[in-house]
């Protein structure tokens, strides 16, 4: 069977969801390596061996929100809310940019007050003249109003990451207090795209109640939404969440399995975008994340923020890098990387190949 997949793979024929089933489910060690080498291979062809990073500003965990998985929820009273100033994340921000490093993600915990839209709209100015437009800038800042899409994409944004996280509605419903509403953020993502951003989405791996069907029904949702990158990783417990007690047994390996099987497949189905290895994987492994590379994955998000917040950014258990800088991180990635023999695109955007074919394609349409 998994050699039928992989000629139909070949042949550029459309997968089932029950071939993306299939490769979800397999368990051999020989079958598992054979899935991640297919990958590989179409991302060699796709977009290339160069890694893009990310710098990642996880700049405040305080949050309007309550999803029952995430250690900075708004319910947990045991977690230290700060907020960075513009100041302190667009010195973040330029030490990216003269560390090299081709974009940033700003991310931080949901908030839509206006005290914080013009704050966001005022760094983004900062950060693109200062660094004369220099670098990329993804935002991961949750649901918002189309108005503060606008004006983040105006002041500099040009790529937004909003996982799903799941695409099995009722999952959603089981993820979440009812007033979190899973055709919102559906919304959401269709008006990023209209807005002309670079959109992002992803979902959890491994959570209670999901199945190999839900995760086959993520990978076919990215690729009939046209989703341009993907940020993804395995679900891990944060023992300060209602979640916690519903997975009593939580497996490491399990997780990780799932995860990067899921980074090969979405390589293998979706082909051309982005898709990073997250810090999830290496909270589950050391190597993690060049695991994710080595199964398709070509984007890295470092932790560029200022290390003492850290810890108060945690949003599961075992989060790593706690205790390191911004420049030990760099040191430790470029190892990391050349011992897999790829190379960073230091100074590059590294924008979705497939996110450029599109417009690529509109300007010579006139679309
Ligand atoms: N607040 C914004 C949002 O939710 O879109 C951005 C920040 S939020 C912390 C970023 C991502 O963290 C979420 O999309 C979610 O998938 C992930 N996350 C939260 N709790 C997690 C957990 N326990 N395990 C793995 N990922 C988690
Ligand atoms: Fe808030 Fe995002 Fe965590 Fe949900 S996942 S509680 S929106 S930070």
């Amino acid at each position: 069977m998994l050699t039928h997949i992989f000629n139909k793979i070949d042949n550029n024929d459309p997968l089932s969801r029950d071939d993306i089933k299939f490769m979800l489910s397999l368990e051999t060690e020989a079958d598992i390596q054979s899935l991640y080498q297919k990958a590989y291979s179409i991302k060699e062809q796709t977009v290339g061996t160069k890694v893009f990073f990310r710098g990642i500003v996880e700049f405040s965990n305080i949050c309007e929100k309550d999803c029952y998985y995430c250690g900075i929820r708004k319910s947990n009273e045991n977690a230290e809310r700060f907020m960075l100033t513009a100041d302190q994340i667009v010195e973040s921000a330029l030490w990216a940019h003269q560390s090299e490093y081709g974009s940033i993600v700003l991310q931080s915990g949901e908030r839509s007050d206006p005290w914080y839209i013009d704050l966001i709209e005022e760094v983004l100015e900062r950060v693109k003249a200062e660094t004369s437009g220099e670098l990329g800038i993804t935002l991961s800042l949750g649901e918002q109003s189309e108005n503060t899409y606008k004006r983040w994409f105006k002041a500099g944004g040009h790529r937004y990451l909003l996982r799903i996280e799941t695409t099995n509605p009722e999952l959603y419903g089981k993820l979440h207090p009812p007033d979190h509403s899973f055709e919102e953020r559906c919304e959401c993502l269709k008006l990023l795209r209209k807005l002309g951003y670079q959109v992002g989405t992803g979902v959890m791996i491994g959570l209670p109640y999901q199945t190999i069907d839900d995760l086959a029904g993520d990978i076919l949702f990215f690729k009939d939404n046209d989703i341009d990158m993907i940020g993804m990783g395995p679900y891990i417990v944060h023992h300060e969440t209602p979640l916690a007690d519903v997975m009593p047994d939580f497996d490491n390996d399990r997780q990780l399995d799932l995860g990067l099987k899921m980074v090969a497949v979405a390589r293998i189905v979706l082909r051309d975008v982005n898709i990073a290895a997250t810090t999830a994987l290496q909270a589950l492994n050391p190597t993690g994340r060049e695991m994710g590379l080595k199964a398709g994955a070509n984007i890295i998000m470092p932790n560029i923020t200022e290390t003492k917040y850290r810890a108060s950014y945690q949003l599961y258990n075992g989060k790593p890098c706690l205790d390191e800088n911004s420049t030990m991180c760099r040191g430790c990635l470029q190892r990391r990387i050349d011992s897999i023999g790829e190379k960073i695109g230091f100074n590059e955007w590294g924008d979705s190949p497939h996110f450029i074919k599109k417009s690529n394609c509109k300007k010579t349409t006139g679309a």
